[in-house]
């Protein structure tokens, strides 16, 4: 068996014993004569598989019972418009910072049900930071506040939870959720899709506040209806089974490296690395203001765009796949989530220095 040290930004690597685990379930989950995608969603075992996840979920970030853990489908897309279509209640604006291609997603998706107001952008340095709070223009009257956690093309993260009073914050935090801790509470919703740092694609996360819940717009679809959802345990019809499953494994893996204190130690070093590799070269650019730099996904430009493929060539060869930047902005992206050991960002930076040693 050979694996690669996998840079993907999402569909994304899993941890190896979590795939081993699975592997080893699959053609009989512990004697039912069955794979776990076999399973009825309301069988025994499968009820158990559920309510495990969401347990350790909680566990892992310290998720009080004033706020719903839900197991949905549709991917952060499909947040875009559960958002406001859950959360506007009576109001008739959302606010929403721009900090890149995902911000501008969910702008465009709200703008459907709601006047969604840019109250701060970084469009104007191409998205290099997080506009400085200070500058936020809030309206007391908007429903909440949306923000992205961490823009995974862009590389852009908040490293703290912004005030915004009273008005609740929710924050897209597909690509770093379980990458680090996180006071929940501070958050209005937060939402995820699985298949960067959870699990497979297919398994979207929300936890919401208990009372935010229950105020859907008339005509939202039931499956997308967070409190239909919540008093349905997330089979309100048949949810992501065997992502939900392959997640739950993921949480156990995590619990069992210490959680997610653990997780941010390892995850320091291996943006440092990347990090500093880039601030040391003249060969190599990082477009990100230090305070603001993703620790999950490394954007980052050869002074040569021509050598550009070359250097993806040659690190497949070495096993250092995916490096490939999003098709909107180019160069190359590593994406270092909680399943990427530092063993493998090491033998990025090593094979970065060679190359800029030959120049490609
Ligand atoms: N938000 C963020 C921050 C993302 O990284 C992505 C996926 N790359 C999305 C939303 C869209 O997620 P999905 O494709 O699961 O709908």
């Amino acid at each position: 068996m050979k694996r690669a040290f996998n840079f993907s930004a999402g569909p994304a690597a899993l941890p190896l014993e979590v795939l081993e685990e699975a592997a080893a379930e699959l053609f009989d989950y512990r004697g039912t004569g069955m794979s776990v995608m076999e399973m009825s969603h309301r069988s025994d075992e499968f009820v158990e598989i559920a309510q495990r996840a969401e347990a350790d979920l909680r566990e892992l970030l310290d998720v009080s019972d004033d706020y719903a853990v839900l197991f949905l489908q549709g991917g952060a897309t499909a947040q875009f418009a559960a958002v406001p279509l859950n959360l506007l209640g009576d109001k008739s604006a959302a606010d929403h910072v721009n900090t890149g291609a995902w911000a501008k997603k969910a702008i465009s998706e709200a703008k459907h049900y709601c006047r969604a107001n840019v109250v701060a952008s970084s469009e104007a340095t191409k998205f290099d930071r997080i506009p400085p709070r200070a500058e936020w223009k809030l309206d007391p009257n908007a429903a909440y506040v949306h923000i992205i956690g961490n823009e995974t093309i862009g590389g852009v993260e908040y490293h703290d939870v912004p005030d915004v009073g009273n008005v609740p914050l929710v924050s897209d935090m597909s690509s770093t959720l379980l990458s680090r801790p996180v006071d929940v509470s501070r958050f209005g919703a937060i939402y995820a899709g699985a298949q960067k740092n959870i699990g497979p694609a297919g398994l979207t996360i929300v936890i919401v506040r208990e009372d935010l819940m229950g105020r859907a717009m008339a005509g939202t679809p039931s499956v997308f209806d967070y409190k239909i959802q919540a008093d349905n345990d997330s089979m309100y019809n048949t949810p992501p089974t065997y992502a939900i499953y392959i997640a739950g494994l993921v949480l156990k893996w995590l619990k069992a490296k210490g959680g997610l204190a653990a997780m941010e130690k390892v995850n320091l070093a291996k943006a440092k690395l990347l990090y500093d590799l880039l601030d040391s070269s003249g060969f190599y650019r990082s477009p990100v203001t230090r305070d603001d730099r993703s620790r999950m996904n490394v954007p980052f430009t050869l002074n040569d765009s021509g050598r550009d493929e070359a250097f993806l060539k040659q690190a497949a060869q070495h096993g250092l796949t995916q490096l490939k930047g999003h098709r909107s902005v180019g160069g190359m992206r590593a994406s270092i989530y909680n399943a990427m050991p530092l063993a493998g960002v090491q033998a990025l930076v090593e094979f970065m220095r060679d190359f800029e040693r030959r120049q490609g």
